[in-house]
């Protein structure tokens, strides 16, 4: 027993080395990537449950490698969240995305993601009022997109940089709302523009288990009672956008409407068949 101990701790420290270099590798990756412009926005459509149009574009961030092949950003970005290389990363998302929107015919609004990270390590407000006026979107075409983990990290100075932001003009909406353990005490802390329902719900409603029908209804009803629009997300059926619309939902994201693509694929697909 003794022996094959000591080799499971051999084991473990190799894996361990792995693990850290390959955490390095990556590290560098990522260097190299923001250095030579190797990152590309992608948008995804949201739209209106009752007309049909498009609300608006959530922005996915995507990195290309040297063979053209997309790297998701749930592989890298819990990387760059450790470094730190969330910090330019996000920057170039944000300037980006507001250089790209700014130029479109049609003035949607675009969806950013950001990081706790960001929240807390930035003068967040600062650099996107700046990024704002450099690149003239009008803020009411911006919203910001942050999850509950940033709220519980501190939750009295996030709220305080929340409303810095939405004091410039642009909304805040709660992501991925119902997987966290403290998102409804989230809610109380601060009048979000919007709630997204997290695509799990959605995954879990094809099956016969009840819970998921009776907690969409339950997050709707939330939404309802303090004048919060929801929109679900992670949409890939029409029996799924069926329930939605029976249950009063606003808004839904999906494959059924559109998958992430580059900005001209996204804007050519903007109309969105989903009309009752
Ligand atoms: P998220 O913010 O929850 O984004 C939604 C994710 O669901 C996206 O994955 C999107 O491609 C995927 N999705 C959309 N519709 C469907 C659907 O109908 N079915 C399924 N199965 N998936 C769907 P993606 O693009 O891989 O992004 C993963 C996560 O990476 C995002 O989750 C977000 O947390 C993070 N992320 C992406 N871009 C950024 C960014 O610019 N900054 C930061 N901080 N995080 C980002
Ligand atoms: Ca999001
Ligand atoms: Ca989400
Ligand atoms: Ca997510």
């Amino acid at each position: 027993a003794k022996a094959s101990l000591t080799q499971d701790v051999c084991f473990y420290e190799a894996d361990m080395d792995q693990a850290v270099r390959a955490r390095r590798r990556v590290t560098q990756a990522l260097r190299e990537a923001l250095e030579n412009e190797r990152f590309e926005l992608h948008y995804q459509v949201q739209a209106s449950v009752s007309t049909g149009k498009a609300t608006g574009y959530e922005v996915l961030l995507r990195w290309k490698d040297h063979d053209g092949r997309y790297i998701s950003p749930a592989d890298f970005i819990p990387v760059a969240e450790e470094n730190g290389l969330i910090l330019p990363i996000g920057e170039w998302v944000l300037r980006q995305a507001c250089r790209q929107a700014a130029a479109w015919a049609e003035p949607h609004r675009i969806a950013v993601n950001l990081s706790p990270v960001q929240l807390s390590h930035v003068d967040l407000p600062r650099l996107v009022h700046q990024i704002l006026l450099e690149t003239g979107l009008a803020p009411s075409r911006l919203e910001l997109e942050i999850t509950e983990t940033a709220m519980i990290t501190d939750m009295e100075r996030t709220t305080h940089v929340l409303r810095q932001l939405k004091a410039l003009g642009v909304s805040i909406a709660m992501d991925d709302f119902g997987t966290g353990y403290s998102s409804l005490s989230t809610l109380k802390a601060f009048p979000f523009d919007k709630i997204k329902l997290d695509r799990s719900f959605m995954t879990e409603l094809d099956g016969e288990a009840p819970q998921s029908r009776a907690i969409i209804r339950a997050v709707l009803t939330i939404g309802e009672s303090l004048s919060i629009p929801v929109l679900a997300e992670g949409v890939e059926t029409a029996e799924q956008l069926a329930f939605l619309r029976a249950q009063g939902c606003n808004e839904v994201q999906g494959y059924l409407l559109g998958r992430p693509q580059p900005e001209a694929d996204a804007l050519l697909n903007g109309v969105v068949r989903i009309a009752a």
